[in-house]
């Protein structure tokens, strides 16, 4: 069967024919390519596609697909048994694996999305301050818990729902919205609710509404304003994680939060993610303290094998964050070039190995600026990209992920393709 026969079925049997929405392509208005295989850089669709892979299963696969140690990690493990519902060295190696290499994670768990793990957090600091309100940014996405479908971002851009259906008002009236990047905004926030905010979520580099970095000293100014209310600060480092450097975004710009959220790179494209942070915090949780939360498959053994064979290789390989950026600094600048070619208004966002093309005149440093994006011209420069078979998310709201198993052919057939949907842009 071909993507369209499959896709056929597929909505008959599944909400848009998906298991998570951005992947149904219905922001571009095409059918989906329906995935048989992955290997390194590239990607296979069922109707004998080959794709230069920009998704990466939306960040894990940063150093590509089906790494032998990795799947060899797995294969290991899952002869021993798919799950125990026990503890096993293994949780505990990769724990003080990921201690190591970001050390203000001082204890964490282990859970198995990035949803959880945030909702897990946000739990966790409520139940040590003794608070309710939390602060959230507009744009930034933290998962589908209740509390935070508020002006989150990814799929819900996408669809353009700016609240789940579903979420009691009541659900979310302890969430305050900021503004990414406006530090008079928290300001504002805490002026009124101040004693009452037991944590404030960020991610670090905003990539949920494209790619938005901070600019200098806002997070450095987050740190200051939580500590000086005596509220938690969470960096939720889904996809910054062992990404932009092994310590993260808090390596990367020298700030470092109460807690921390990792999922995707951590569990090797296995289900797996990790909260954690600052001892006191963490001693709450149960069964140590009153702060209930709990897993069967937390630390699933497979996922852990998986986690600890990639962060074996990160650690094992001190250049690959050098090798990404040369790569990522390389497309930047095919976009750049091809920016100016064709005289196009569009802004190049990038933070290492993360980034975007916003078709606006504007810089974008907000999620007001992102909403000045032009979808027409996106779903445009979209539909060239993948007829020249690169893969790209299909969503102005999604990062484009840079991985380490780009070849220079690669490259090269990526700086041709970008210059080929944006010479289109051109002509329109
Ligand atoms: N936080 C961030 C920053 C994310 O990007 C995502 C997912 N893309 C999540 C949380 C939720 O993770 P998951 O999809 O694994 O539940």
């Amino acid at each position: 069967m071909n993507s369209q026969e499959i896709f056929s079925k597929a909505c008959e049997l599944m909400p848009g024919g998906v298991n998570s929405p951005v992947r149904a392509y219905r922001a571009v208005g095409m059918t989906p390519p329906f995935i048989e295989r992955a290997e390194e850089s590239h990607i296979f669709d069922v109707d004998g596609n080959k794709y230069v892979d920009y998704v990466g299963s939306w960040g894990p696969m940063i150093l590509g697909h089906a790494r032998e140690e990795v799947v060899r990690a797995v294969i290991t493990a899952a002869v021993r048994g798919t799950s125990f519902g026990a503890p096993t060295n293994g949780e505990v190696e990769l724990a003080q694996m990921i201690r190591n290499a970001v050390p203000s994670m001082e204890m964490m768990r282990m859970v198995n999305s990035g949803t959880e793990a945030v909702m897990s957090a946000i739990r966790a600091a409520r139940g040590y301050t003794g608070r309710d309100y939390i602060v959230k940014f507009e744009g930034c996405y933290h998962g589908h818990s209740d509390g935070l479908l508020v002006k989150a971002g990814s799929g819900l851009l996408t669809e353009n729902v700016p609240d789940s259906a579903g979420v009691p008002k009541a659900f979310t009236d302890t969430t305050l919205i900021a503004r990414y990047n406006d530090l008079e905004s928290v300001q504002r926030l805490f002026d009124q609710y101040g004693e009452k905010i037991a944590a404030l979520i960020v991610e670090p580099v905003a990539a949920n509404m494209g790619v938005v970095p901070p600019e200098e000293g806002f997070l450095q100014g987050l740190r200051d304003i939580t500590k000086q209310y005596g509220t938690v600060l969470i960096f939720d480092e889904v996809i910054t994680g062992f990404r932009l450097a092994l310590g993260g975004a808090q390596d990367y710009y020298g700030v470092t939060p109460d807690m921390t959220t990792f999922g995707k790179i951590v569990g090797g494209g296995m289900p797996m993610a990790v909260y954690g942070g600052r001892r006191e915090i963490m001693d709450c949780i149960s069964p140590t303290g009153p702060v209930y939360q709990a897993g069967t498959l937390s630390g699933n053994p497979v996922a852990v094998a998986a986690g600890t064979a990639m962060l074996k290789l990160l650690m094992g390989d001190t250049a690959v964050y050098e090798r990404l950026e040369e790569k990522s600094a390389r497309i930047e600048n095919a976009f750049r070039t091809a920016v100016e070619k064709y005289h196009i208004k569009a802004q190049v966002n990038r933070v290492g190995s993360l980034m975007s093309i916003f078709f606006t005149d504007r810089p974008v440093k907000s999620f007001d600026d992102v909403q000045t994006s032009d979808l027409a011209q996106f779903a445009k420069y979209f539909r060239v990209m993948k007829a020249h078979s690169m893969y790209i998310a299909p969503s102005q709201y999604e990062a484009f992920f840079v991985n380490d198993a780009l070849s220079e052919a690669d490259l090269q057939m990526t700086e041709r393709a970008i210059d080929a949907a944006l010479s289109k842009l051109f002509d329109a």
